[in-house]
């Protein structure tokens, strides 16, 4: 009978290579397991009772917020991440809870405005060692957070805050400790955490193409020319010719999330069968990553992000929208890191003690940190409140 790789886990045992509790490197503050949880599932739900979480709501990937209702925000992207990322994982026999952990807390870190907020606030703290989403997300987990009595942060497990920091400078590997290790000795992460980042991936590219279409900011006849989706587009056609315009799309972009997802399954069990990796720490030294698509379905992929690149992220009304971020970002970072007293009185009193640790360098990231928690909306409002006298304060 022929094996499929969803049968592989139909035991309900997971892989020897999978990521459990029983080989996990802990927390960085050590707590008693937790009783009727493991300890990925804790993670879990501790992403999802956190602050930065809730506000991932608010947050754009690539539409403002109040451009529309129907638009993917940060949460929902990293829900649709969590669906794909879990139902890769559980039919390659590896840990669901783990991959819903860091799909669920990866882009806590992002600032408002998507891309550009972080390219505009990344640009105010070149002197203060720079700004960067992927960092962010680690620390907001690590420190930020403020809901335990026990320690900072979250304190999630080294596993889910590897999988959170997804790439790193050599420079700020060094400054990590433990999470920055595998950039310095050159290692893989655990499955896990690759399969997530590349669910990261299959989502957004999706994801983009039916808010763009819905936007009309891109048309179907120009994705034709893209062959991932022309494929996709003529599969439907054919056995749908008189459907709808609405439907054929979402027939269209569920066919582009399954195609990518069946390709790395299966690239990756064939993978996963030529390399064998006898456990987690085979995985670290593999000198490749054992997550992977197909060569054929990476260059299909490449084609169609360099056409959302070249038609939606540089569209001019995205662009004119990133522009306008940019303003509202640079503003706030120079009113707040100028006079920090315009900041509440919470984040006035982390500038202050960052500035007494770290001088400007440390001022700033107070300021960074709090911009980069702010939702879309409330950066606008809060560019108002500092910049218009009509505004009320
Ligand atoms: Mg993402």
């Amino acid at each position: 009978m022929n094996t499929r790789p969803h049968d592989l886990n139909s035991s309900g045992h997971y892989a020897p290579y999978a990521t459990v509790d029983a080989v996990s490197r802990g927390r960085r503050y050590s707590e008693p397991a937790p009783s009727y949880r493991s300890e990925f599932q804790r993670d879990r739900d501790r992403i999802i009772h956190a602050a930065a979480f809730r506000r991932l709501e608010y947050k754009t990937q690539v539409f403002v917020n109040h451009e529309g209702d129907l638009f993917r925000t940060r949460l929902t992207h990293s829900i649709e991440v969590a669906q794909i990322a879990r139902s890769i994982a559980r039919a390659l026999s590896l840990n669901e809870d783990l991959t819903e952990a860091i799909s669920l807390a990866h882009d806590v870190g992002h600032t408002p405005f998507g891309h550009a907020g972080q390219d505009a606030l990344n640009d105010c703290m070149k002197d203060y060692g720079g700004f960067e989403h992927n960092l962010q997300s680690l620390r907001v987990v690590d420190e930020l957070e403020e809901k335990y009595a026990d320690f900072p942060g979250l304190n999630l497990t080294y596993e889910t805050r590897e999988g959170i920091l997804k790439h790193c400078s050599t420079k700020n590997a060094a400054e990590l400790g433990d999470v920055g290790e595998r950039f310095l000795n050159r290692q893989q992460p655990g499955l896990e955490a690759q399969l997530t980042n590349l669910a990261d991936e299959i989502a957004y590219n999706s994801h983009d193409v039916d808010d763009g279409l819905r936007a009309e900011l891109i048309h179907i006849d120009q994705l034709n020319e893209v062959p991932l989706f022309q494929q996709q587009y003529q599969e439907v056609k054919q056995v749908y010719p008189d459907l709808s315009q609405r439907r054929t799309i979402h027939e269209i972009v569920r066919r582009l999330i399954n195609c990518q997802v069946t390709d790395l399954i299966q690239t990756s069990v064939s993978r996963l069968e030529h390399h064998a990796p006898a456990d987690l720490e085979a995985v670290h030294r593999n000198p490749e990553a054992l997550i992977a698509f197909s060569d054929r379905m990476r260059e299909l992929n490449l084609e169609l992000k360099r056409f959302l690149r070249n038609h939606l992220y540089r569209h001019y009304r995205v662009h004119r929208m990133s522009v306008k971020a940019e303003q509202v970002i640079r503003a706030l970072f120079e009113a707040f890191f100028n006079d920090p007293r315009l900041m509440p009185d919470e984040a006035q009193l982390k500038a202050t003690e960052l500035k007494e640790k770290k001088g400007d360098t440390g001022q700033a990231r107070a300021v960074a940190d709090y911009i980069a928690g702010m939702t879309d909306r409330y950066a606008i409002k809060e560019h108002a409140r500092v910049y218009h006298p009509g505004e009320l304060t």
